[in-house]
């Protein structure tokens, strides 16, 4: 508990951290701050309007901050602590500022799994916002080296937690009015949540609000070529599947593993983008369970509006 105390610290004092969490890391700050949410953009070179996740540490706490209804509750108690990120009414007075919210009367919140954050989160009291700890645009840092290149320069306390076990970034819903919609695909697949609550909408009127539906989010320098069965002379490759080994070659899961390739696909997109290839080309991905999330950042990656 001492490392997570002097992280705690450091927030409360304003501070910027980088604090693991299972999905991707994250630079952290107190969301009751507008001083530190401000670093905290400046930090990413995150454009303002974009609203941050708020990390809590339980269920109760969440509910201190927005108003679940009876979907997301069943969504909460399915799925939290983890990956998933739920959208709701802003709990006016609950201690997250405007600035964190980018002004809007809604709130994402989410209970991270990772021990250690957890720990933080227990540590500080509050909701703690932790948007990935890339600069902005670049792929989201999955291992503690990454995510101290990227932001660390701008921390002042920095938790190693070992590589991200997820390595995607979590599911955003949206449970306001109207039906559910997904605003994000990520760790948590549409299809396990449409068991649980119904159908859910695809939401691309809210592509203004949501950083990672911009195009060309998550990009390497190289070019990136999607669904490319095999690499060109001078491309890196990503490959899926059974695929001949090589030092440009990049397998992200040679089982067809969606969960192995999706925790390894950032940190192989940086390894790959390292080489300074013409381009990096990457195999098709099946559409499918975390398909649908791999799928959707690497799209980004390669520049194409979703
Ligand atoms: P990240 O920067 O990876 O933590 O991503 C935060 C995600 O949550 C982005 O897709 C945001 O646009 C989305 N988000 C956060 N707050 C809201 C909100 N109040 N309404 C809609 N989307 C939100
Ligand atoms: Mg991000």
């Amino acid at each position: 508990m001492g490392r997570a105390s002097e992280l705690a610290r450091a927030l409360s004092a304003g501070d910027l951290i980088i604090l693991p969490t299972e999905t991707v890391y994250g630079l952290a700050a107190d969301a009751a701050s507008p001083a530190a949410v401000a670093q905290l953009y400046e930090a990413k070179g995150r454009p303002r309007f974009n609203p941050l996740i708020s990390h809590v540490g339980d269920l109760d706490a969440a509910l201190g901050i927005a108003d679940l209804d009876d979907r997301a509750r069943v969504l909460a108690n399915a799925f939290w602590p983890g990956p998933l990120t739920i959208v709701a009414p802003y709990r006016m007075g609950g201690g997250v500022c405007d600035l964190a919210r980018a002004g809007l009367n809604t709130v994402a919140v989410r209970v991270p799994a990772h021990p250690l954050a957890r720990q933080v989160l227990k540590a500080f009291g509050g909701p703690i916002v932790a948007p990935s700890a890339n600069r902005s645009g670049r792929p989201s840092p999955t291992t503690f080296a990454d995510a101290m290149a990227e932001t660390g320069a701008f921390t002042a306390a920095a938790l190693d937690g070992g590589p991200c076990p997820v390595g995607l970034e979590s599911t955003v819903v949206a449970l306001l009015d109207g039906p559910p919609r997904l605003l994000r695909p990520g760790a948590v697949t549409r299809a396990v949540m449409e068991a649980l609550i119904g159908p859910l909408a695809e939401a691309e009127a809210d592509a203004k609000r949501s950083p990672g539906r911009l195009t060309r989010h998550y990009a390497p320098s190289a070019p990136v070529r999607l669904a490319a069965g095999a690499p060109a002379p001078g491309e890196a490759y990503l490959a899926f599947g059974p695929a001949p080994e090589g030092p440009h070659v990049f397998n992200l899961s040679p089982s067809r593993d969606l969960a192995e390739a999706a925790t390894r696909l950032f940190t192989y997109l940086r390894a790959a983008d390292a080489l300074a290839p013409r381009a990096i080309a990457v195999a098709p991905i099946p559409e499918e369970g975390l398909g649908e999330a791999i799928n959707d950042r690497l799209r980004r990656a390669a520049g194409f509006v979703g």
